[in-house]
């Protein structure tokens, strides 16, 4: 049998507790997980993509079956390159449907090849966005059980 890799792609700008709940789904489907940060994000990031890297890293680089790696240009094709055979993406609210269905079918009418796959994060991340985690930090809330420990620390050490 020929090993399952699945994409996980976004900014995480920066990486919250809702996108380790829906990578560890992922764990669960997929041989192998590609954490995979698009490189050339019209949004002006936080986070330069090498700190995204290195943070990432450090939570998740224990595990053999998790890769971090960064892209630009189509999913498809980097998923192509990867020799993915999934995308995984998160549900939050009804508001992340919208775009996630046309994201979904524009990479299957490229690539009919590639099935996303749509997950849900625990209910208590149902409201977790990087924006909003990075809007707390700025303003000097508690990040505690909404990001990951080497995340809070750089986001403090930040504000
Ligand atoms: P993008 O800029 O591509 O939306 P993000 O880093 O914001 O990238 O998110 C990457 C993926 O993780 C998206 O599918 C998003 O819906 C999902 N996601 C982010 N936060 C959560 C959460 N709290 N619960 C479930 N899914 C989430």
């Amino acid at each position: 049998m020929p090993e399952r890799v699945a994409l996980y792609p976004g900014s995480f700008d920066p990486l919250t507790n809702g996108h380790l709940d829906i990578l560890w789904r992922a764990r669960r489907l997929a041989d192998r997980v590609v954490v995979s940060i698009l490189e050339n994000d019209a949004k002006t990031p936080l986070f330069s993509l090498r700190d995204r890297i290195a943070m990432i890293q450090e939570i998740v680089g224990g595990d053999p079956a998790v890769d971090v790696r960064s892209f630009s240009g189509l999913l498809v094709d980097f998923a192509k390159s990867s020799h993915a055979s999934l995308i995984v993406r998160g549900l939050r609210a009804i508001s992340d449907y919208e775009y996630e269905l046309q994201m979904a079918l524009m990479n299957r009418r490229l690539s009919p090849e590639v099935e996303t796959v749509f997950l849900m994060a625990k209910e208590e991340y149902s409201y977790v966005s990087s924006r909003l985690v990075k809007e707390v930090a700025r303003l000097g809330g508690d990040l505690t059980g909404l990001v990951p420990e080497a995340v809070r620390g750089r986001l403090v050490a930040l504000f």
